[in-house]
């Protein structure tokens, strides 16, 4: 890297864009935080601004007022945009070259798109573009030139991992450039779970799941929806969809395995035996570091690897009865055209009706294979294709909730 990129951070006050801001933090000479968005945490975000002095920043519509009075009470000199459409100009903006995708949820599809079609260098870190419209936004990635670079923790491993080559070929969406399956050195991917905070629990236990306990991740500081994500193994189910569009793999070839330590990130297996792994701290500042800097590399900030203090690694196979998300999210991942978006949205639906009371833990993928079942899933060709399908799918998850259907 050596002119300093220009970045926009978008989720700036979750998780994914807190870790952004340190690792920003500790290079002010190689990343200028020039553009900002939250959401409703305005505090937090006037924090940051006044911090990075962004040229932009966007805020939820109903929060614009408000902030721009508090921007010109700290006599910050920033653009304040608002709602969707003030995301997508962000992004747009001459100003910004490289963008960092952190808004959680289907939310963050529209400006990851924008982004990619205005040609920037886009760090993945939200599932949701990918597992909805991955193909789409390829394409998008070829004809205007953009970079997308994965920074979910798995996804960023397996691209650590690849031959120089493909990360060239992958990060600008060029399929036609990585090897077909028979030429290819790659023959298999592995993922890794943490399992979550329910691994060793008993499948009649799960029943009784409180909001508290499934928000305990044992390993990983998230946002909510993140957190029951991997707690159902959902988060592990959009992963290998991520990686099947992203890597350009059938589901077949995609395997994943608990492995409760979260040290190794993801494996790439080599048709010679070679297996190579990606280990570090569970810590996203790594894979942000290593997408901000791609293809050099620059500190994060994460505390240094340990092995002595891991001690061990241990790794085992699945359990899908006592965790069907992930059963579902391979069918989705199979089927392929919309239902991907089609299992995305209804887990959405279903994971806020469990976060506010509404839905019982073990009922989160009883929703989900319901509305998978009822969809039919059209090809996806363009966003409103894909707002479509995640419309559609939304509509009768919460049908199914009002008539508790489900249970
Ligand atoms: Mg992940």
């Amino acid at each position: 890297m050596n002119s300093p990129s220009h970045l926009a951070v978008l989720g700036a006050t979750g998780s994914v864009g807190k870790s952004t801001l340190d690792v920003a933090r500790l290079h002010p000479d190689r990343i200028r935080t020039v553009a900002l968005a939250g959401w409703r945490n305005t505090d937090r975000l006037l924090a940051i601004s006044r911090e990075f002095s962004p040229a932009g920043v966007c805020v939820a519509e109903e929060k614009a007022t408000l902030f721009r009075s508090q921007v010109l009470g700290a006599g910050l000199n920033c653009r304040v945009l608002s709602g969707p459409t003030g995301l997508i100009e962000l992004v747009q903006s001459e100003q910004v070259d490289t963008v960092v995708a952190g808004i959680a949820g289907a939310a963050g599809l529209s400006s990851t798109l924008a982004a990619v079609q205005a040609g920037k260098r886009v760090l993945i870190a939200n599932k949701e573009p990918l597992v909805m419209c991955g193909e789409l936004l390829r394409a998008e990635a070829r004809a205007a030139k953009a970079v997308i670079l994965p920074v979910d923790s798995e996804h960023n491993a397996v691209f650590q991992c690849l031959p120089e080559a493909h990360q060239t070929n992958l990060s600008r969406g060029d399929l036609g450039a990585v090897p077909t399956s028979d030429q290819s050195p790659i023959s298999r991917i592995t993922l890794t779970a943490s399992g979550g905070p329910f691994i060793r629990t008993p499948a009649p236990d799960l029943k009784s799941v409180t909001i508290k306990e499934a928000l305990a991740h044992p390993n990983w500081q998230m946002g909510p929806k993140i957190t029951v994500d991997s707690a159902t193994l959902m988060n592990k189910g959009l992963e290998l969809i991520e990686a099947c569009v992203f890597f350009d793999l059938p589901e077949s070839q995609i395997d994943v395995v608990i492995h409760p330590q979260s040290v190794i990130h993801s494996l790439v297996h080599y048709v010679d035996g070679s297996v190579l792994a990606q280990m570090a701290s569970p810590d996203m500042r790594i894979p942000l570091a290593h997408a901000l800097a791609f293809p050099g590399r620059i500190r994060s900030g994460a505390p240094t690897l340990n092995l002595i203090e891991v001690s061990r690694l241990d790794f085992e196979e699945p359990d899908v009865a006592r965790f069907p998300c992930l059963r579902l999210a391979r069918e989705a991942a199979r089927i392929g055209k919309g239902m991907p978006a089609v299992l995305n949205a209804a887990n959405e639906v279903a994971v806020e009706a469990f976060l506010s009371g509404r839905l019982r833990f073990v009922d989160i993928p009883v929703l989900v294979e319901a509305v998978m079942e009822r969809s039919d899933c059209p090809v996806i060709n363009g966003l409103d294709d894909a707002l479509g399908v995640d419309q559609n799918a939304r509509h009768l998850a919460v049908e199914a909730l009002k008539m508790r259907s489900v249970r």
